[in-house]
């Protein structure tokens, strides 16, 4: 199947997703997760609609922007970010989802002042509480964005979670639906550079419960692009 295939399918399955759970479709975006997959890749994947793209790795965002390869969509970064490559990403991408530690949280804030922007971001939250993954506890959130005046170069946009790989339907909704309760636990904090409306959550194999659960923005690789071919890069 071609991307643009792949991309109306994924499109349609979101549609009836929403509308099962009462839900207007146009309301869920679809990041393309394009890691792995060169400019050519990319620009078929914005051809066929996708809403904006999500980068996962530092070195491969820089190449494709040099390539004009998200010409017409935003461009996210999604991966795990490291401070000494902030000055990388903030200013570049429209969005940086993956937001992990509050010592991240204050290089990028201090990066973004440094340029004079105010660079858009959300909060990772690592919700199945594994070791493997970076993210703030649920129960950070709150007074960490109740007390976020000092972060005046950052504007917090939503919450983001990768939860475990799902090996079967319905095994991430419970993970889904404890991060929509963050996010309406945190709905009516009013603060200039606080305002939570996304909900980034769902991947390939687990958007429809992430849809039944409240996202707004799931983020999909492999439905997409097809399987990554892991032998043709070892830089991480
Ligand atoms: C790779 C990736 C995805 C997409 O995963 P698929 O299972 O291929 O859809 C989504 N989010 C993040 C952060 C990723 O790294």
């Amino acid at each position: 199947m071609s991307i643009a295939e792949n991309v109306a399918r994924v499109r349609a399955q979101m549609a009836q997703a929403a509308l099962r759970w009462g839900r207007d479709p146009s309301e869920i975006k679809l990041c393309a997760a394009t890691k792995m997959n060169d400019a050519q890749a990319v620009r078929q994947a914005i051809a066929a609609g996708v809403d904006c793209c999500g980068e996962n790795r530092v070195q491969e965002l820089t190449a494709k922007l040099s390539e004009n390869a998200y010409a017409g969509v935003p461009v996210h970064f999604i991966g795990h970010l490291q401070t000494n490559k902030v000055k990388q990403v903030v200013g570049k991408v429209d969005l940086i989802q993956s937001v992990d530690s509050e010592h991240l949280l204050r290089a990028i804030d201090r990066e973004a002042g440094k340029q004079g922007i105010r660079q858009d971001i959300l909060l990772e939250i690592n919700i199945g509480n594994e070791a493997s993954k970076g993210g703030f506890r649920p129960e950070e959130i709150l007074p960490l964005l109740e007390n976020f005046g000092e972060f005046s170069n950052v504007c917090v946009k939503g919450l983001m979670a990768i939860p475990p790989i799902s090996r079967f339907p319905g095994e991430n909704l419970e993970f889904f639906q404890k991060m929509r309760q963050i996010s309406v636990d945190i709905r009516d904090i009013f603060n200039d550079n606080v305002k939570v409306d996304c909900l980034s959550m769902g991947m390939s194999g687990d958007f429809e419960d992430a849809i039944a659960a409240g996202s707004t923005m799931i983020r999909v690789g492999t439905a997409i692009f097809g399987a990554r071919d892991y032998r043709k890069t070892s830089s991480k």
